[in-house]
């Protein structure tokens, strides 16, 4: 026998005793109630899983312990044989209140023996179907663990591509992804879009004169003065060392040339801080949007980047629109 305990419950010390010398032979821990009450005790502390029980018994009889160990969530499935000398008249009762077997006095040993090992196999597979199941269980939980982390990796992974280490702004590649995607939608769905190129002036005498670090602290304060003051359905991009682009949906140059001009006077105005010390930059800017001769994205980034060429050549610190971009009027 696989399972190590049993229990005999039965008011009558002769039964009890009977029943105790009949299953001594299975070599199995024998416990032993009078009272169906006893029995409960019994159980929660010495969880037999095999319960021989009398039926008739005073305050709590065979088929309420039955019922009660049924209705039990926290106890393990126990085999529950009853027993009764009042012939088979209860059997359906026993067996509707929760029994797995049932037996009538005089008890015929080698019955009992073989359904007690009938009984044992049962249990068996009860524990390894139980076991089983908290496996399943276990491997769920560590499958979910797993997934998430898989989850948070790939979501750290996408950021990774996407975006720029230094300023947290979209880098190249994705805003070479979103320029297209805006192109296609301007093409389907005659949304029209602009963009506007940002070149940071004489950067590379600023990092000369303050350091490669405080060129750094620039570059970032002007991404957050850029996330500061465009549209929530606009995006901001570092492009190169010390260039941007703004991508500025449903908006033709003339939207864009005004929010370029707000982005020159907030970064002229705005005191970038390093160690205690007020440091300047401004900024040259070209805007462009598509126009009927272009033939993709690119002659787009051309175009902005001619204006802000343009912006350069007139001096810095300003805005210009490419030519051929018709302000204020239809495309
Ligand atoms: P211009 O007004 O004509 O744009 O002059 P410029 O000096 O800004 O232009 P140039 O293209 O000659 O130099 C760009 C400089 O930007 C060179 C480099 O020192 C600086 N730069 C590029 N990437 C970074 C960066 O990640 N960090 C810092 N601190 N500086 C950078
Ligand atoms: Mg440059
Ligand atoms: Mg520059």
């Amino acid at each position: 026998m696989s399972s190590k305990k049993i229990l005999i419950v039965d008011e009558d010390p002769a039964d009890l005793k009977l029943i105790t010398e009949m299953v001594k032979e299975l070599g199995i821990e024998i416990l032993t109630a009078a009272t169906g009450q006893e029995a409960l005790r019994v159980i929660a502390s010495e969880e037999p899983r095999i319960v021989i029980t009398d039926l008739t018994m005073p305050e709590m009889n065979g088929l309420q312990l039955c019922e009660t160990l049924r209705r039990h969530e926290g106890i393990r499935f126990i085999y529950i044989i009853v027993v009764t000398g009042r012939g088979s008249g209860k059997m359906i009762e026993a067996f509707n209140a929760g029994a797995d077997d049932f037996l009538t006095k005089p008890l015929n040993k080698d019955e009992l023996l073989v359904r007690l090992r009938a009984a044992d196999r049962i249990v068996c597979m009860e524990s390894d179907l139980a076991k089983r199941t908290r496996e399943v269980h276990r491997t769920n939980a560590e499958m979910a663990v797993a997934h998430k982390q898989l989850n948070r990796a790939n979501e750290r992974l996408r950021e990774m591509a996407t975006t720029d280490e230094l300023t947290s702004l979209l880098n190249r590649r994705e805003a070479m992804s979103r320029l297209s995607e805006l192109w296609a939608a301007r093409d389907r769905y005659d949304q029209n879009f602009s963009c506007i190129m940002v070149d940071i002036d004489h950067f590379k005498s600023f990092n000369d004169l303050h350091g490669h670090a405080a060129g750094d602290e620039v570059l970032k304060e002007t991404a957050e003065l850029f996330m500061k003051n465009i549209r929530q359905t606009d995006n901001a991009c570092r492009i190169g060392g010390e260039e941007f682009l703004i991508l500025c949906s449903n908006v033709g140059v003339d939207g864009a040339a005004v929010c370029a001009e707000k982005l020159r006077v907030e970064i002229e105005e705005h005191a970038y801080m390093y160690h205690h010390e007020e440091l300047k930059v401004t900024v040259s800017l070209g805007v462009a949007e598509p126009t009927p001769d272009m033939e993709g994205p690119d002659d787009l980034l051309k175009a902005a980047d001619k204006a802000l060429y343009r912006s350069k050549d007139l001096g810095r610190n300003r805005v210009t629109v490419a030519e051929g971009s018709v302000v204020s009027g239809p495309r």
